[in-house]
This record gives C-alpha cells, sequence and structure tokens, in this order.
C-alpha cells in the first residue's frame, strides 16, 4: 500500500490481483469494471496489465491497482511477482464450466503460497448470464466460499450483474482492514 497525508486527506493505493482459469471471464471484468467495456471476441496479449480505479469510502479516495493475469495463467506461468503487495483478490470461475470450479483449490493454494492471511478473498462465479447451460450450482459456490473464508458473489461481465459490488466489495473490505490497523 502507499498511503499519503495530504492537504485533502488520505490517500490509499491497493493492489488487487484477478486469477483462475484461462476464458472464465477476468480480463472482462476488469474492463466491465474500470471501462464498463465487454469483449465479445477477446484474445488474451501476453503480459501483465492493470487498470486503476478510485472509491470514496469515509471522504478519502480509496485507488484500487486492478491487476490482470493477462493470459499467463494459459502456461501456468503466473509468477509470485504477480502476487507481490497484493491487498486483495478475486478467485473466479465460470459457472457453466465446472473444470474451473474445480480449479479454484488450485487457486487457493497458488495464493495461500505468495501472499499473506490477511488478503480479502472474494470467491466470483462468473458467466451467470448463462443459467440455461449452468454447470456449477450457486449453493456449490456458497459452500466452498463459507468453507474457505472467501465472500462469494455471482457475476456477468456481459450484462453487468453484480460487477462493480463484486469489486467495491473486496475495495471496501481491503479499507477497512487497513484503517483497523492503522488506528
Ligand atoms: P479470461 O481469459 O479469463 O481473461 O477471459 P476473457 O475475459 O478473455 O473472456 C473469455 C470469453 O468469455 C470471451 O469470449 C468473453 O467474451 C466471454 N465472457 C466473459 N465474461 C462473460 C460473461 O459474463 N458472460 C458471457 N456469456 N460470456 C463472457
Amino acid at each position: 500500500m502507499d498511503s499519503s497525508d495530504e492537504e485533502s486527506g488520505e490517500e490509499y493505493l491497493f493492489k488487487i490481483v484477478i486469477i483462475g482459469d484461462s476464458a472464465v471471464g477476468k480480463s472482462n471484468l476488469l474492463s466491465r469494471y474500470a471501462r464498463n467495456e465487454f469483449n465479445p471476441h477477446s484474445k488474451a496479449t501476453i503480459g501483465v496489465e492493470f487498470q486503476t480505479q478510485s472509491l470514496e469510502i469515509d471522504g478519502k479516495e480509496v485507488k484500487a491497482q486492478i491487476w490482470d493475469t493477462a493470459g499467463q495463467e494459459r502456461f501456468r506461468a503466473v509468477t509470485s511477482a504477480y502476487y507481490r503487495g497484493a491487498f486483495g483478490a478475486l478467485l473466479v470461475y465460470d459457472i457453466s464450466r465446472r473444470t474451473t470450479f474445480e480449479s479454484i483449490p488450485r487457486w487457493l493454494d497458488e495464493l495461500k503460497t505468495h501472499s499473506d492471511s490477511t488478503v480479502a478473498r472474494m470467491l466470483v462465479g462468473n458467466k451467470c448470464d448463462l443459467e440455461n447451460i449452468r454447470d456449477v450450482s450457486v449453493e456449490e459456490g456458497k459452500s466452498l466460499a463459507e468453507s474457505e473464508g472467501l465472500f462469494f458473489m455471482e457475476t456477468s461481465a456481459l450484462d453487468s450483474t453484480n460487477v462493480i459490488t463484486a469489486f467495491e466489495m473486496v475495495i471496501r473490505e481491503i479499507y477497512y482492514n487497513v484503517s483497523r490497523k492503522v488506528l
């Protein structure tokens, strides 16, 4: 975190990472949140990308620098540098592809290996617009989240369902964790 005291008040900058199998919608969740854009034919470019979003909490400007793997996971090459300094993580699966849900424990392990236990974590079942081909029930998502102590939300980057809510919930949680420590 970078925080600085200015005349206008404190400023916060937190890093958040998005992880999960290829094609679950990580890039589109980020572009929907940061730019209100959706790309049906998105082809991941290799490399790491991030977007910065601001949110006002308790009269303070809280900035989130949200990182996207940008395709690295296809080569199982998400590096420790990607996780370094993260205060929050979204673990994403696709509700229409069970294998992506089954990968979540592996992503959780990787996250635990590379970050400390205070990271705010949310399990995200994306593509909830695809109800007709649902392959993972809401209850299964909830139950995994409960057993691992994660927040849980189903989202759709396509129709915007819960996208802002999911990111902002993680950002607020980080902010409250940090300000509790500071006080
Ligand atoms: P990433 O590899 O995890 O970053 O996934 P992308 O964001 O590149 O998305 C993979 C594919 O899923 C693309 O064709 C997207 O258009 C599509 N997609 C992403 N989010 C959604 C969603 O919420 N609903 C639907 N129906 N398709 C989505």
